[in-house]
């Protein structure tokens, strides 16, 4: 189990992957013993004096988006809320240079080599952030695990990471992606729409040919899907990795 530490970093670099999420890039310092497994998460601490005296600093969970690959950086990708408030101050109050906590990492939420041969990774909004890192991971070390990728976002312009997947998905023979539009209405989409059901998960990763599944986000979505699994699909729940938000 890699060892939970408490460490100040440095935000380094910042992306807009839709209009309410983004990626920060957190270095970690070069003497730090920082290890972590892919899909594993971090608590981030920043200090918000735009919100003292109250909060004059805050703490929450992110999963690690990126592989650990020893780059000295970790990467979160966060879904800004309107009347939340790290997320929001992460959003329009955070600089490049800002220092903030980072204490981790934790979770069983994580892929290891050799742990199974076919996965789904079923994320709704924001909830793909720590199947990025598994896939990265599983594409950079060449291990010979098939992946199926299911994502659901309200409309197409909220799809993340979208040509970081059809890049991996064209260049690798192992990662299959299907992306869900849950509200189509007056959006050029062709792809699969609606909430994730039943159906959507026979056809992209039925029971037979998929040996564990890992579900994250909103909590509501993360049940539901799990709930379809367990008593639609009869896959056993220590098949099922799950990380509700909520
Ligand atoms: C293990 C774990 C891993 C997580 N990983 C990520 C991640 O990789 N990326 C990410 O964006 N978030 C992630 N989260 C959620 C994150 O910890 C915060 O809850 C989120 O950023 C909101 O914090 P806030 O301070 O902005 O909102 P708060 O001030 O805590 O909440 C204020 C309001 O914001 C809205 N809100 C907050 N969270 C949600 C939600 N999940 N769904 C709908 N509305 C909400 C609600 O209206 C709420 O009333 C994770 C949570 C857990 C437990």
């Amino acid at each position: 189990m890699s060892k939970a530490l408490s460490f100040e970093t440095e935000v380094t670099g910042v992306v807009l992957e839709t209009m309410d999420v983004l990626t920060f890039r957190l270095a970690i310092p070069a003497d730090i013993p920082f290890s972590f497994k892919a899909g594993q998460f971090i608590k981030l601490t920043a200090e918000t004096p735009e919100y003292a005296p109250e909060h004059p600093t805050l703490t929450r969970a992110y999963s690690i988006s990126n592989a650990p690959l020893g780059q000295g950086y970790i990467d979160l990708t966060v879904k800004c809320y309107e009347d939340g408030h790290l997320s929001k101050h992460l959003r329009e109050v955070t600089y490049i240079g800002e220092l903030m906590t980072v204490e981790g990492p934790f979770g069983d939420f994580c892929f290891e080599a050799g742990q199974a041969s076919s996965i789904a990774l079923i994320g709704g909004g924001a909830g793909v952030a720590p199947m990025r890192g598994m896939m990265e991971y599983i594409i950079e070390k060449k291990l010979p695990v098939q992946m199926h990728y299911l994502a659901s976002c309200r409309t197409p312009q909220d799809l993340i990471y979208l040509a970081t997947l059809l890049g991996w998905q064209e260049s690798t023979n192992n990662l299959h992606v299907t992306h869900t539009i849950t509200r189509p209405e007056g959006h050029s989409w062709a792809g699969q729409t609606g909430h994730i059901d039943q159906r959507m998960l026979l056809k992209v990763c039925p029971p037979e040919t998929t040996e564990l599944y890992y579900v994250a986000g909103p909590t509501e979505m993360v049940k539901s899907v799990r709930k379809l699994l367990k008593e639609e699909l009869n896959v056993d729940k220590s098949r099922i990795l799950w990380e509700p938000w909520g």
